[in-house]
This record gives structure tokens, sequence and C-alpha cells, in this order.
């Protein structure tokens, strides 16, 4: 589909196949939760959701309660993970019948404050356990005192993240992970005498550690298209291409300068096109200065001078090309966001989701 304006085009047929890839590594018993979180990856959170529930995805996770808001607020019905709740959260969380991750005694106390006051003896939760990350969780020396609290409302699920699961060389970490999250669930179980439904793999998880796929996984990344590794490249097919077209074409003597500060000196005769999308669309300064490229007509143009808010120039000297000709920042075959991302030092992950919501979004199936 050829632009006429800068659009997002968002492919739902490379969802559903990107989910059943993932699903392929599942037991057919396996939960599957579909991380949906800062606007599914940059997406578009109401159409990726909808769409996620219509295929029978058994959870959604968001990182935000205001996310999760947003989804009941478009009548999402599947249960919904908050991975990062706040103090404030806990009536927004029950109204909306959101279920929280637990990660501290502070944020269970404003919970079980919550509970208290509306007269609620059981909820549904998550209790989130730190097994190496360092970011967010109880310890296994937290047990002794976290385990009499939760024996009157049991956690529907405990669960853990992992660290490097894409890193193969770092797989002594990641058996460390796992290792330590048997073992806390072991004596979480022991404690409470009965077993508690668990989850821990991310989409690489899923790929390298599926073994470990415990009652339920978390994929966010590998359903918008990747897999963190080239091994993955042909399973998985990105969900998000992002287009632009020429505004205007100019043409630099030498000694001719591109943009504010005068980011870019032309040294020989140079053809520069206009693109009407910036820093505030999503791609940040750091492809600005001949780092990025994007693709006109088959051919890389690099990205010159400094990106602007609304506009970035490309250098088409070499190029055959006219105002209003279609440009791909990155597409679903030819060149991915994971390779765009690379020439700025950074990831699929940082790209994709830091797309602009002013930018149009195109949905096809
Ligand atoms: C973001 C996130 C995920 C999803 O990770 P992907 O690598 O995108 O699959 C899973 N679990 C937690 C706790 C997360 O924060």
């Amino acid at each position: 589909m050829s632009v006429k304006e800068t659009t997002v085009e968002i492919k739902l047929k490379n969802l559903k196949s990107n989910l059943d890839f993932l699903k392929s590594k599942l037991n057919v018993n396996t939960k599957f939760m579909a991380v949906v979180k800062a606007f599914s990856y940059g997406s578009d959170s109401t159409i990726i959701s909808k769409e996620l529930e219509r295929l029978g995805v058994d959870y959604l996770a968001v990182a935000y309660t205001q996310e999760g808001i947003e989804l009941r607020k478009v009548g999402i019905k599947i249960p919904v993970l908050v991975l990062h709740p706040q103090e404030n959260d806990f009536d927004d969380i029950l109204s909306n019948h959101l279920e929280p991750s637990i990660y501290s005694f502070r944020i269970f106390s404003f919970f079980t404050k919550k509970l208290n006051k509306e007269n609620i003896k059981t909820y549904p939760y998550h209790i989130k356990f730190n097994t190496g990350l360092n970011r967010l969780g109880f310890l296994k020396k937290d047990l002794q005192k976290l385990t009499p609290l939760i024996k009157q409302n049991l956690p529907k699920y405990i669960f853990s993240h992992l660290g490097a699961s894409e890193d193969l060389d770092e797989k002594n970490y990641t058996k460390k992970q796992i290792e330590e999250f048997i073992s806390i669930s072991e004596i979480v179980e022991k404690d409470l005498n009965r077993s508690i439904k668990k989850h821990l793999l991310n989409t690489s998880g899923i790929l390298n550690y599926s073994d470990f796929q415990f009652n339920m996984v978390r994929s966010g990344i590998g359903l918008y298209g990747f897999g963190n590794d080239t091994r993955f490249k042909a399973d998985l097919k990105p969900v998000l291409t992002l287009k632009t077209v020429i505004s205007q074409i100019h043409e630099l003597k030498p000694g001719g300068s591109v943009g504010y500060n005068k980011g870019f000196i032309a040294e020989t005769p140079t053809v520069i096109a206009t693109l009407p999308i910036g820093h505030a669309d999503g791609i940040g300064r750091q492809y600005g200065k001949g780092n990025g490229e994007v693709l006109i007509g088959n051919k890389m143009a690099k990205i010159i001078g400094n990106v602007c808010m609304d506009m970035i120039m490309v250098n088409v000297t070499e190029i055959n090309c006219e105002e209003g000709d279609e440009v791909i920042f990155f597409d679903d075959n030819s060149y991915t966001a994971e390779e765009f991302s690379k020439k700025a030092n950074t990831i699929s992950y940082e790209l994709i989701s830091s797309i602009s919501r002013r930018i149009k979004r195109n949905v096809s199936r």
C-alpha cells in the first residue's frame, strides 16, 4: 500500500501469525498473557487488544493502571494484570477489575488497606519475585514475613521476570534465575500447603527456555514481530510499518547547510529531501547526523543534519526521486524496525514504543 502522508500500518494478519508461532512453542494448557503496555508497544492499544481478545488470549498485561482503565473503557473483558501499580491506584484497580502485581510490602499495605475498607475478603492479584533482574519484586528472604500475610487472600499467580532470556551467552545467569524462582515457589507452596499457579517467560523466554513455561507466559515484543535474534526472523513478522512521503526537494551548492545549527554542510552539490516526521514522532535525534537511513525506491538515503521536532532531511543525491514519493522507515520484510533501530544503537522495543500517537494509523487484516 502506498501512502500520501506519514502512516503507521498495522497488519493484523501478522499479529495472528506471531501469536500462532509463539503458541506453537507451548503446551496446549499453558495460558497466554499478551503484553500491551505503552500503547501496545507504540502500535494502538485498542486495535491490538481487541484483536488479541478476539484471537483468544487469556490475559493482557499493562505497566500502569491508567493503561488498564483505558482497556476497560473500550470494552476489554478478559483479565488484565497491572505490572507496576502505585500507591494511589487501588480504587481504580478494584473498580475496573484489574489485577495488581504486588511487588513490595509497601504496595501490599495499600492493597490490603483498600480491601479492608471495602470489606472484600478475596481479590485476584499476582505476587512478583525478584530473582536477579533487581528491578521489582520480593526476595526469597522476604518469604517468612510475606507468607502469613497472603494466607487469607491467596495470590492467583506468583511470577518473576528474566533479565537476559535473549542472550545465550548468559544461560548460566538465566538458569540461576529459574532455579531461584522454583526454589521460592516451593517454599511458598509448602508454607501455604497448596500449589499456586506461576508465570515467568517473556518472548525470548518462550523461544529459548520453553521447558519453564509453568501455567502462563507473558509475551510482548514477539507478538509485534521481533524475536531479539536473527534465528526467528522468518518466524515472526513485524506488525507495524512506518512510511512517509517526500514533502520537498532542495538542491544545495557546496557550503550549503541543512537544518538547525547547520547540522550538515554540503561539500559537493547535494540533493536533499524533507520528510514530514521528526523527533516528536518517535524518530529521536540519535538517528540524525548520518546515523539513520531510510528506503526510497529501494535505495538507502541517509538522515542528515539534526532531526527536527516535525521534520527530517535525507540525502537523495544518488536517488532518482520526486516530491510525493514514498519513503520507508521500516516495514515487515525488506527493512525492519530492528534493522532501522540498530543504526542508532538502539533496539526495536524503544523504536516502536516511541512512535507518536499523532501519526495516522491504517489497519489491515
Ligand atoms: C514488558 C514485560 C514483558 C514482555 O516482554 P517481551 O520481551 O516484550 O516479551 C513481560 N514481563 C514483564 C514483567 C514485562 O515488564
